[in-house]
């Protein structure tokens, strides 16, 4: 067996000592005799899988009890239809557009009401975080929606926007669990876990319970409303059993690295040796503006195609993958999510270099 270091954007990299585990139960969870792929859903093993994962996810992030915590399914993609759906009273809604996910979800918003676009980073690609202090927000806007950390660019908010009291809403599929947060300034968080947290398969949305209504039309349909599964506890119809059962071996990972300021701790350090190395880098260059950077997502050039091309080949022999870029960006990208060791950060680094002393030249003409 040969593990490689792998930068995925998403499905992305899990903690190994998360599947071994995961491989310890296959064949007979706990002496129930059984995978937990294959327990029903309604059984007292079951049930106290997902109750855990529900304590230890509010305990690592802090969550009130004057939020309830959803397990759903249909990826962050569904909650794009599912935010102005269930929240939007006065049909209309504040959107920040900071990248394609943003985009896509504003997009959505707008079959349900009318979107707002109050500000938007697309004039330079994405490259940046608007400043979103003091925005131009509609008074009977129902929310403010951002994405917290765009995968595809590599950029982070790390102020929330002044929604000048306005419901804030995020998506945050890939920086979940990634650092502390303040909980208590969103109306409803939430992000697909393939990113961070687990396989995918399994969205959870975080929302303020006031928030979710009993009164909406009945033209909605119920697997769409957040208020079947808030009554049910995540269990109106068959949830994705394993996949919270990953998730919360997870969070018991995540807990044992000593909560998430300790894992925040370590993602600056490790987004530190590879952001340290690109400003001084003569061949490759970070494409985002220093001060917006993500501590997940790393997108970087080298300024020509054919060596990005090149780059990308010859980590892939080193046993360091999945580091093209997005398309809408070119080059490479590195995923350094929570699971992600310092070690493969490092090893990269170090691959960096020695492929930029051995294309000198091209530096030269470059
Ligand atoms: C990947 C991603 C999505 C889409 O997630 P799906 O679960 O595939 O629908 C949405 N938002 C962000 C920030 C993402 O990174």
């Amino acid at each position: 067996m040969s593990r490689v270091y792998n930068f995925s954007a998403g499905p992305a990299v899990l903690p190994e000592e998360v599947l071994k585990q995961c491989a310890e139960d296959m064949l007979d969870y706990k002496g129930s005799g059984m995978s937990v792929m294959e327990m029903s859903h309604r059984g007292k093993v079951y049930d106290s899988i997902i109750k855990e994962a529900e304590k230890d996810l509010r305990e690592l992030m802090g969550i009130p009890d004057d939020y309830a915590v959803l397990f759903l399914q249909g990826g962050a993609s569904t909650q794009f239809a599912m935010i102005p759906l269930n929240l939007m009273k006065n049909h209309k809604a504040a959107y920040i557009v900071t990248g394609q996910w943003a985009k896509k979800a504003a997009a959505e918003a707008k079959k349900f009401g009318e979107v707002d676009v109050v500000a938007s980073s697309a004039d330079q690609n994405f490259s940046y975080i608007p400043d979103v202090s003091d925005l131009d927000i509609p008074e009977d806007a129902d929310y403010v929606y951002i994405c917290e950390n765009n995968t595809i660019y590599g950029t982070e908010y790390f102020e929330l926007p002044n929604t000048k009291g306005h419901i804030l809403v995020a998506d945050i599929s890939s920086n979940f669990l990634s650092r502390p947060v303040d909980v208590t300034k969103y109306g409803v968080i939430y992000g697909g876990v393939q990113k961070n947290v687990g396989p995918a398969g399994v969205t959870i949305v975080i929302i303020r319970k006031d928030l979710i209504r009993d009164d909406l039309p009945e033209s909605v349909p119920t697997m769409l409303k957040y208020k079947t599964h808030a009554d049910a506890d995540s269990l109106y119809n068959t949830p994705p059993c394993w996949n919270i059962y990953v998730c919360g071996l997870v969070f018991k990972w995540l807990k044992e690295q000593g909560g998430l300021e300790a894992v925040a701790v370590k993602n600056e350090e490790k987004a530190k040796v590879l952001y340290d190395f690109l400003d001084q880098s003569k061949l490759f260059k970070g494409t985002v503006q220093a001060k917006d950077r993500s501590f997940m997502n790393v997108p970087f050039v080298t300024g020509s195609d054919e060596l990005d091309k090149e780059f990308v080949k010859a980590t892939e022999a080193e046993g360091l993958v999945s580091l093209k870029g997005h398309r809408s960006v070119g080059g490479m990208r590195a995923s350094i999510y929570n699971a992600m060791p310092k070690e493969g950060v490092e090893k990269l680094v170090a691959f960096m270099k020695k492929f930029e002393e051995e294309h000198a030249e091209d530096v030269n003409n470059a």
